[in-house]
């Protein structure tokens, strides 16, 4: 057993000096629509927040309906034109975007840090993985398949077509505010499809200093951001008939509720919902690399990541050891807000409502009596600090190895069997990653076909590149980011059959 009294409250915040605190350049506060601000048509406005001092950074018009419906119109009539460019013209546009972030990279970097928290490496991570994603989409979008045309009936010659889908309604989270949104944006700009946006109420500031900066350089109307709630702009886009289809990153809750919503116009629905990795480490596994894996994975973003490698399943025989080695691991995190040095690794939870959940589920565990064997804390403020935490020796079946937490919180379990490892880590109602470590060739091919996830590292966790698919199965959702899948989901597949017998 790994005793935590020594360990328990050893982390601090740290906090910038005056003069280590950046200038953040924020965009006007305006729905982007046809390519210029607008003021909303309600005066309400929702504050957006510096996570690490809960001080307002800037606020944005709360979305009605009536903006989403103006967002569209705009959105219908520029898809009008951007349907019938060519693949070598959507893709110049969206190099362009690619050469306009790149140019921008440090504002968009530390205003994304100051938004939402996160320390300023994983922020000009973002940014690079955003240029890599439009530069990816602008040329896969030239190179779209399909079946073969040819004559497939007696007389008839068959050709496929993929076309555009039309206005694409996309719903995105505040963990990787830009880069979720470029995820999206990219792809369906390169199918020949519009796109009207609506991003966090909690992070909307660097997609739309993304707007700003790209007005004028690419043609109006074809990306469009409205700002505002998720039960009044997010529904809107679920609902209105001249939306095809709608993407949604974010919580199942979300995605069901637009599923629902979507449905009654039969309109086609992308959902990239929660996760809950269980990360499967086998007795002959490197557990020094497993143990440093999680370190990264499991605390990555303050664990504020849908593939965060939160849920440890390790083989009985060096449950211990393992344990031992990840406390040490987690105990050299630092913790602190992203201007007080490049050496910070753990930024804040996003917002108070986010802190008090992550809050609850520690003293559930706790009362529980589950035992961390490192943090189990809140951390003082201000800000929505908490201590990176790993509770051990968890009982199979336990609450919270199955409910997503999304903080910086790892749990580990032990298992005995390879059929037991893989029906534990099957059963949780999300599907989107999973790791296994081993070094056993067949265990490393056998275990990943049997578990249910979109994603199976095998020896890494959270390794992502833009010519591979990312999207979950069962609670996880449907529909596939990045790489070719991703121009497939958002596009339209049409048979035009030629009778040339007459
Ligand atoms: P959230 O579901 O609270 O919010 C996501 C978006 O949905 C926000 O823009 C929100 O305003 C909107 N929304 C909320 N209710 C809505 C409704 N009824 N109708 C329409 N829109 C609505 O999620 P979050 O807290 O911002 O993000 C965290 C969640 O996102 C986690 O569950 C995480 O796992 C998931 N996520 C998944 C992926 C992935 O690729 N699968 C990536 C990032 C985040």
């Amino acid at each position: 057993m790994i005793m935590a009294s020594t360990e328990i409250g050893r982390f601090t915040v740290r906090r910038p000096r005056p003069d280590q605190i950046p200038v953040v350049d924020v965009p006007p506060a305006g729905h982007f629509v046809d390519g210029s601000f607008v003021q909303g048509s309600s005066p309400e406005v929702i504050d957006v927040l510096d996570p690490t001092t809960e001080e307002v950074l800037g606020s944005v018009p709360a979305g009605t309906i009536e903006d989403v419906d103006s967002a569209v119109e705009a959105a219908v009539e520029a898809q009008r034109s951007w349907g019938c460019t060519t693949p070598q013209e959507r893709s110049e546009v969206l190099s362009r975007i690619a050469d306009i972030v790149e140019a921008n990279r440090e504002a968009l970097a530390v205003l994304e840090s100051a938004n939402t928290g996160k320390p300023r490496s994983i922020a000009e991570d973002d940014v690079s993985n955003t240029i890599d994603t439009f530069r990816f989409m602008a040329g896969a979008g030239r190179t779209m398949t399909s079946l073969a045309g040819g004559d497939y009936a007696r007389g008839h010659t068959s050709v496929i077509l993929r076309e555009p889908v039309g206005v694409v309604g996309v719903i995105t989270p505040w963990n990787y505010p830009l880069l979720m949104a470029a995820w999206k944006i990219a792809p369906i700009l390169a199918a020949g499809n519009s796109v009207v946006l609506k991003p966090s109420e909690q992070t909307p500031l660097s997609i739309l200093k993304l707007a700003e900066l790209i007005a004028g350089h690419i043609p109006d109307g074809i990306v469009n951001v409205v700002t505002g709630l998720g039960g009044t702009v997010g529904q809107r886009l679920a609902e209105h008939p001249d939306i095809a289809l709608v993407a949604v990153t974010g919580s199942v809750p979300s995605g069901r509720a637009v599923a629902e919503t979507a449905s009654r116009s039969v309109k086609r629905v992308h959902l990239e919902l929660g996760g809950k990795a269980p990360v499967v480490v086998f007795a002959d596994a490197d557990l020094a690399a497993a143990a440093a894996g999680v370190r990264n994975a499991g605390f990555f973003n303050a664990g504020q990541d849908c593939g965060s490698a939160c849920r440890v399943l390790v083989h009985e025989s060096v449950a211990e050891e393992f344990t031992q080695l990840l406390v040490r691991e987690v105990g050299s995190l630092v913790v602190g807000a992203p201007a007080a040095g490049d050496d910070v690794e753990i930024g804040p939870m996003v917002s108070r409502p986010h802190f008090e959940r992550v809050r609850n589920s520690l003293a559930e565990a706790t009362a529980a009596g589950l035992h961390a064997a490192i943090g189990g804390a809140v951390l003082d403020g201000p800000g929505y600090f908490i201590e990176p935490t790993v509770f051990s020796a968890v009982p199979a079946g336990a609450p919270i190895t199955q409910q997503e937490i999304f903080g910086p919180v790892v749990t580990v379990e032990s298992f005995s069997t390879t059929d037991e490892a893989v029906a534990r880590a099957n059963e949780t109602p999300y599907g989107l990653s999973a790791s296994v470590w081993t070094r056993d060739a067949s265990l490393s091919l056998s275990v990943p076909k049997r578990l249910d996830f979109g994603t199976v590292w095998v020896n890494s966790h959270l390794v992502f590149a833009c010519e591979v698919p990312w999207g979950g199965f069962k609670g996880s959702g449907y529909g596939r980011d990045l790489s070719l899948y991703a121009l497939d989901d958002f596009s339209r597949t049409k048979h035009v059959m030629i009778n040339h017998s007459a």
